[in-house]
């Protein structure tokens, strides 16, 4: 039987690793919706080539682009939030939320409340918004499947488990970009060398996320939404090679790991073919080649992100709305040049202590309007103070 899949952000890094996997076995799914951003010529290309009945741009202005490029073809054509909603509530066996930041969440509630199957790549929905997430899923019983590596990882490990007899998880970090750079140097480290991760290849953000660990940042929020645990039982640990993905502890002292190579498509193809598992088309460990694992602690001072994610943890409500909006400007701060790479930390840290004091912000009800709200401030706030105390740190000695 054929599968109706929507793909939510086609044109990006899982975008791409998601149509990779349709490509190869177009009889087994038919393509709802794809959509994309400015990219409308990617957008076209793929909706062409797998023979969508809609392609959105998130971009209005990118409308008339995109029309001409399907022009003749038959695929309708259509722009903006609403419309990336209503492609998101088409009929549909199986949606990928592959929308980078906040953008991501309306049209995955959209999915859920179709009763529709979400694929979450998307970690800030869950950041911004667990309870709403996985209330509307439970609400419209729809299924939410991890699709971020770590938490497919978990997902996997708890198969045939009982939650109950889960003592501790235990979700891995390549230390990204700059894991063994002088702590010094960190101030001073540019826009391009902050874009280059060491062993995955994903979209510019979530690089630059790797490097100051803000990425595991939210997955340590993201995990503890997802499989609803306490934040100390949550543990970060540093792996370079990122083979193994994710450790779960259970209370017999055993560690299940999840250990595979670096390549999204492992993780994307086990929620599209879930609850089955298929051929993928991914590299097979060597481990007599690759010869050690190693791991180590990560240090405090060199990943301040860490922190706040665990006071974000403790302080629940909008806290997670904030931090990621927060940590969203911070970065497009640091990729406009105007904060060095370690002021993002200080950005966020200064927007959460501002914010927080408005207490009926902070408690109000997990709805799409108040997790907006939250969103705005923290947006303003943190603009506000990037555009006031911070000026860029760049160090003219790192070369
Ligand atoms: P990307 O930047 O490569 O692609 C993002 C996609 O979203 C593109 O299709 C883009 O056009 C679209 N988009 C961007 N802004 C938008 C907006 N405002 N409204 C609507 N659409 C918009 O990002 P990515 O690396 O593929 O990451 C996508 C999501 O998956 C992120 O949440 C990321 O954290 C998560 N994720 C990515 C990886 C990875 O390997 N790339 C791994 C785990 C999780
Ligand atoms: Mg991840």
């Amino acid at each position: 039987m054929t599968r109706r899949v929507t793909i939510l952000g086609s044109t990006g890094s899982i975008g791409c690793s998601t149509i990779d996997l349709i490509a190869r076995d177009p009889e087994a799914y038919d393509v709802v919706a794809l959509t994309g951003g400015h990219n409308v010529t990617l957008l076209a290309e793929q909706a062409i080539a797998l023979g969508a009945e809609i392609a959105v741009t998130a971009h209005e202005d990118s409308l008339a682009d995109l029309r001409e490029a399907l022009s003749g073809t038959g695929i309708e054509a259509a722009a903006g939030e609403a419309a990336l909603c209503d492609a998101a509530r088409r009929p549909a066996d199986w949606v990928m939320s592959a929308i980078v930041g906040a953008a991501g969440l309306p049209p995955g509630l959209a999915a859920l409340e179709e009763g529709t199957c979400l694929a979450l790549a998307n970690k800030e929905s869950l950041v911004t918004a667990g309870p709403l997430i996985l209330g509307t899923a439970e609400e419209y019983e729809a299924r939410v499947l991890p699709v971020d590596s770590e938490h497919s990882a978990v997902f996997q490990a708890l198969v045939g488990e009982e939650m109950d007899a889960v003592e501790r998880v235990i979700i891995t970090a390549s230390g990204g970009a700059f894991r063994d750079w002088p702590l010094e140097k960190l101030a001073g480290a540019t826009l391009e060398q902050a874009s280059s991760h060491p062993n995955w290849d994903m979209g510019q953000r979530i690089t630059i996320d790797s490097a100051s660990m803000f990425n595991k940042a939210l997955e340590l929020i993201e995990t503890k939404e997802f499989f609803g645990v306490r934040p100390d039982q949550i543990e970060v640990i540093v792996h370079p090679q990122s083979l193994v993905h994710a450790l779960v502890g259970f209370n017999d002292g055993a560690l299940m790991a999840h250990v595979g190579p670096a390549d999204m498509r492992h993780a994307i193809g086990y929620a599209l073919n879930w609850p089955h598992r298929k051929i993928l088309p991914v590299e097979r460990l060597d481990l007599a080649k690759i010869g050690q694992l190693d791991f180590r602690a990560p240090e405090d001072a060199r990943y301040p992100a860490l922190r706040l994610a665990r006071e974000v943890m403790e302080a629940g409500g909008m806290a997670g709305a904030v931090f990621n909006a927060a940590k969203e400007t911070a970065l497009d701060g640091f990729i406009a040049g105007r904060i060095g790479f370690m002021d993002m930390a200080g950005v966020v840290e200064d927007t959460l202590t501002q914010v927080s004091g408005d207490k009926t912000l902070m408690s109000a009800a997990f709805t799409l309007d108040n997790v907006r709200a939250a969103d705005q401030m923290a947006r303003m706030r943190a603009d506000e103070i990037m555009a006031g105390a911070r000026t860029p740190q760049r160090s003219n000695t790192w070369t």
